[in-house]
């Protein structure tokens, strides 16, 4: 590799400018590939034209194509437009050698970089590194190719002013959780509000029989969520706003606040100087839940003064918005659910894979996007945001907002059409076709599709939303109604795979300095001997006369197996004498650390199944964080190493007869598909918006072919070469 990963960071080191942003990329194409000329060009869909940005050449260069650095080309002309249209790299020898090289968003062009040589010819080499470093820049030279040619267009400079200017503005960030969402903005950064509170001047002295009535208000309001919750979401009844409602109920809050009004202080400003003296005890606290409640504290303040002042003094409502925020807490998102909110924006930081799939299970779209400037706007900002290609559109025209209705209305036609009965090949191989859970209402949606059955449920999902470990009795009930609405059909409870990112708010005994290594899985819960045996026990009480399955994430080693093994057999035996008859389950292991690839033939030997967690087996196997946005295309799923990998859990599967499904995120993706059913996979394990895709992928492939397409990949080492077998760029 040309590039140092230093280099990269220099380039956004005090640039200023697109331009200055744009020539330090040139400089490190002159440093590394002895070229004599560079232009880069962005791809303006509005005019449907190149747009030249940054150009460099040495003394004596004359290649035509750079010389005459033309402002604005047809997205179809010369070498530029050919690698526009192929999305591939193209060459072309004149006077000197060219070569033009495509910028990719995912599968879409957003620009072409075109670099010149006077002699020596570019070499594959050359064409990967180019590639590799434009796909570096892409998010970056995205979201500067639309702001900046909506800011040429309008005339306004660059920047996040734009925002405010009624200025439509397209922005691409990462897909999260799927569905079209429209409404104005609501800025979740709950310091910046309260601190917001402390500068408000009240225009007239309230009553207190005013703040009492914003007081009872504020409680009906969040009983009423909480009411919500309950009944939407059963499984997750966390009482998400419990430390709210007992700060209510609190009377020595309440009383010091009407002590002050007696002194003659204005109602909302004694209420605010109560709740700071509390906020500032709360965060002294060496106590991490009395820390945590400071959160919660402001936020009851907020509410309260929205319902003193009126909404527009301090909005805390979510319904019907575009929550822009940059980290988020699982309750947080099930505290936007149960407003009503209408989408979510994360900013940068705080991006965990966990969320994206919370914002899924509760249909909130959402989209990941690194760029905070967002966050400083003042007013609302009407935002159109497309969760499925991770688009955004700032200050919409009227035609993106009638284009928004339509698919919104098409989503909801093709969102409840049952699938077909069996899922096979073309060939007529039938395929396992489950869906992956995390909560009640997925389990709803995939039983009204029609799914096979559960080849996934992420049992952790119910203790995240909560504020204490759920009792054996609560996690019964729960898994009572998860297997009442599967009926006949086939589940998998993975068991509690809690740490890494799904961290408890409960059980925060010690900071790891490295989660994702860390007692994370069921390394958590061998630590935790009472817990896992209870959930064990809830596990096979609900099932009662039923054999469901029962897997074990992040399974590293022979004894970890051997030892949860036997908590299970002591958990029934111990339920025998208590006078229940459970039935044993099928008991297999998530195959997501490498270290199993060694020992495969053993694991087959003592498990009913193994279901292979790609997310984690490619973050493990490559040492990526999975939800590290900066690291994103080290992420990759075609590794030789990783492709490798699955071939051999595969075969040491057929060759035991063990049940082997794929339920990360690579068993409904539309390249990989035809490979993982070409090594031998038979059961794929999908969230439910992804089962309708997945089977129509399924029944267009061949068997025959998907098998040689597998070899031929298989007999590659590197990425480059396998993404061009598989059709990646
Ligand atoms: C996986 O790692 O692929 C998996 C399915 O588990 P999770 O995404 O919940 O870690
Ligand atoms: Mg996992």
């Amino acid at each position: 590799m040309l590039f140092e990963f230093s280099e990269l960071d220099w380039l956004f080191h005090d640039t200023e400018d697109i331009e200055s942003f744009l020539n330090r990329i040139i400089d490190l194409f002159y440093k590394h590939m002895r070229i004599s000329g560079c232009s880069i060009y962005l791809l303006d869909e509005s005019s449907d034209q190149l747009v030249f940005m940054a150009s460099e050449q040495t003394a004596g260069s004359s290649n035509e194509t750079i010389d005459r650095q033309e402002r604005h080309i047809k997205r179809d002309e010369g070498l530029c437009g050919k690698a526009v249209k192929s999305g591939k790299i193209e060459f072309a020898s004149l006077k000197r050698v060219t070569m033009a090289v495509p910028i990719m968003r995912g599968q879409i062009v957003i620009g072409v970089i075109l670099l010149e040589r006077s002699r020596k010819p570019f070499h594959r080499l050359d064409a990967g590194t180019v590639r590799f470093l434009a796909s570096q820049l892409a998010n970056i030279l995205d979201n500067a190719r639309t702001y900046f040619m909506d800011s040429a267009k309008t005339g306004l400079e660059p920047g996040y002013n734009s925002l405010e200017f009624n200025t439509q503005i397209m922005l691409q960030g990462n897909a999260a959780s799927p569905g079209p969402a429209y409404g104005d903005s609501f800025t979740l950064d709950r310091k910046r509000s309260f601190s917001e509170l402390r500068r408000l001047r009240f225009d007239r002295v309230y009553t207190l029989a005013e703040l009492t009535e914003a007081i009872d208000k504020t409680e009906a309001q969040l009983l009423d969520l909480q009411k919500g919750v309950e009944k939407n979401l059963s499984d997750s009844a966390s009482l998400i706003f419990t430390s709210h409602l007992m700060m209510l109920k609190d009377k020595s809050f309440i009383n010091e606040i009407t002590n002050r009004i007696s002194t003659g202080i204005n109602p909302p400003a004694a209420l605010l100087s109560v709740a700071e003296n509390y906020i500032k005890i709360f965060s002294e606290s060496d106590n991490p839940f009395v820390h945590e409640k400071v959160e919660d504290l402001e936020d009851l303040i907020q509410r309260i003064f929205a319902n003193l002042l009126g909404e527009d003094s301090a909005p805390v409502n979510a319904a019907g918005r575009i929550v822009i925020a940059k980290s988020l807490y699982p309750s947080d998102i099930l505290m936007l659910a149960t407003e009503k909110a209408a989408g979510i924006l994360l900013v940068a930081g705080g991006v965990t894979a966990h969320i994206s799939i919370l914002a899924q299970s509760l249909k909130i779209p959402m989209v990941i996007i690194d760029f905070p400037d967002l966050m400083k706007t003042d007013k609302p900002l009407p935002i159109v945001l497309d969760g499925e290609s991770g688009r955004i559109c700032v200050n919409p025209s009227q035609e993106i907002i009638n284009d928004f209705s339509e698919i919104t209305k098409q989503t909801r036609s093709t969102e409840k059409e049952p699938l077909s009965d069996v899922t096979q090949t073309k060939c007529g191989k039938k395929i396992g076709l489950l869906t992956n859970i995390n909560l009640i209402p997925d389990l709803q949606e995939a039983m009204n599709l029609n799914a096979e059955g559960v080849g996934l449920y992420r049992t952790e999902f119910p203790f995240l939303l909560r504020n204490s470990f759920p009792t054996e009795e609560e996690q019964y009930v729960i898994y009572q109604q998860i297997i009442e609405l599967a009926g006949e059909k086939p589940i998998t409870f993975r068991t509690l795979d809690v740490g890494g990112d799904k961290i408890l708010s409960y059980y925060r005994d010690y900071t790891e300095e490295n989660p994702f290594l860390g007692l994370r899985s069921i390394r958590f819960s061998l630590k935790n001997p009472a817990i896992f045996r209870q959930q064990i026990r809830a596990i096979l009480r609900a099932a009662g006369g039923r054999r469901v399955k029962l897997m074990f994430p992040m399974i590293s080693t022979m004894e970890e197996l051997r030892t949860a093994k036997e908590m299970v057999y002591q958990s029934k035996e111990e339920l025998e004498k208590e006078g229940l008859s459970p039935v044993l389950p099928e008991i297999g292991a998530m195959v997501e650390i490498p270290s199993l690839l060694a020992i495969l033939d053993h694991l087959c030997e003592e498990v009913d199944f193994l279901s292979i967690g790609t997310n984690d087996f490619i973050q493990y196997m490559l040492a990526v964080d999975r939800n590290n946005e900066k690291l994103k295309d080290h992420y990759t799923p075609h590794n030789p190493s990783v492709l490798r990998g699955l071939k051999m859990i595969a075969e040491a599967c057929n060759a035991h007869n063990v049940e082997l499904t794929v339920c990360g995120e690579m068993a409904h993706q539309r390249e990989y598909i035809p490979f993982l059913l070409g090594i031998g996979i038979q059961n794929l394990s999908v969230s439910s918006g992804f089962l309708h895709d997945t089977q129509q992928i399924i029944s267009k492939t061949r068997l025959d072919e998907a098998k040689t397409l597998a070899d031929e990949v298989l007999s590659y080492s590197s990425i480059f070469e396998i993404e061009r077998c598989l059709g990646i760029m």
